[in-house]
């Protein structure tokens, strides 16, 4: 099979036929062959029941799996990938905001050019100013730590990936912002942009509110952490941990050297406690300490996880 897309939705009822028969439209007339994926995130409207009258309609096109309950983008990106069997995977958003017409150039791209994965890139967007200035902030920052340079617009719904991209990679939490992120911790390394129409949302609401910008620099940390560190943690912890200690004993040598210094040469007697020295060479010996436990208890974690010699291994030759 060509293509397949994945499609989350929550609360979408009265985009999908409309959607549906675009992307059908779009497959006809280039001839792919193809199956879209409709994964409902436990919508409380009629959005399954709609997606199952599409089934029936086109059984051979249209496959989909619901939530019991809302779970969020990401586990629904997750399970769909998990079902797609097509050579180049598409997500896309239901609410019409991305076009289907994008669909044959961006599965050009990754079959032709061979891209790992394609993200699109809505230059001109059609959101309110409140979304489109701090996402350029975002943008920026997740651009530098992930060290993607080339994408400006991580959040796009619309990506392409090549099979096995989506078949290695695990989309959990609010991870769904990040997924070239993934796919490069992942080792699969060759990723573009493709510029995308953008249109307005025709019906229903936006399912994300401002605190997606928290929420997604957190998890760009959490990201950056244990794909440096995942699984080292003592590198981390243990380096920070020295660094504390360091200073600490320096605080305590001119704590220990003033006293001794005050005591012989006859200068007025002083207490230990009077130095500011004495409180800080305190805090960053405790600071020191912690950190170097976490790090021991991290490196525990890790010893323990069935993960720890997992690699992404991309070509073995047998003897
Ligand atoms: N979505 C989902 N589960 C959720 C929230 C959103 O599956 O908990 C889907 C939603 O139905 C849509 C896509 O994710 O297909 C993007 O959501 P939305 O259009 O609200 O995001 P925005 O365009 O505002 O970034
Ligand atoms: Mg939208």
């Amino acid at each position: 099979m060509d293509i397949s897309v994945v499609i989350p939705l929550y609360n979408e009822a009265e985009s999908l036929p409309e959607l549906a028969a675009w992307i059908a439209r779009v497959m006809a007339e280039n001839g792919f062959s193809y199956e879209i994926i409709f994964v409902d995130d436990g919508s409380t409207d009629k959005s399954w029941e709609v997606v199952k009258k599409l089934r029936d309609a086109d059984p051979d096109h249209v496959h989909g799996a619901s939530f019991r309950r809302n779970y969020g983008k990401s586990p629904a990106l997750n399970t769909g990938f998990r079902m797609a069997s097509g050579d180049v995977v598409i997500t896309m958003d239901a609410d019409l905001q991305d076009s289907p017409d994008e669909i044959p150039e961006l599965y050009r791209m990754v079959r032709e050019e061979g891209y790992d994965l394609v993200s699109g890139y809505k230059k001109k967007r059609y959101d309110p100013l409140s979304k489109t200035i701090p996402t350029k902030l975002f943008n920026a920052t997740a651009r530098r730590v992930s060290g993607i340079h080339n994408l400006h617009d991580f959040n796009c719904g619309l990506k392409a990936y090549r099979s096995a991209v989506v078949k290695h990679i695990e989309v959990y939490g609010d991870m769904h912002r990040y997924t070239p992120y993934l796919a490069k911790l992942a080792g699969f390394g060759k990723i573009g942009e493709k510029v995308v129409q953008h249109r307005a949302r025709k019906y229903g609401k936006t399912k994300f509110g401002l605190d997606r910008f928290v929420n997604g620099y957190l998890d760009l940390a959490t990201l950056w952490f244990t794909g440096k560190f995942g699984k080292k943690p003592m590198h981390f912890f243990g380096l920070l941990g020295s660094l504390m200690f360091f200073l600490g004993f320096i605080a305590v040598a001119i704590v220990g050297g003033m006293k001794l210094y005050h005591l012989y040469s006859g200068a007025p007697y002083i207490l230990v406690t009077d130095s500011p020295y004495f409180y800080l060479s305190l805090v960053l010996m405790i600071l020191g300490s912690q950190l170097f436990l976490a790090g021991f208890v991290g490196e525990l974690v890790v010893r323990n996880s069935p993960k720890r010699n997992e690699y992404e291994i991309e070509e073995t030759l047998e003897p």
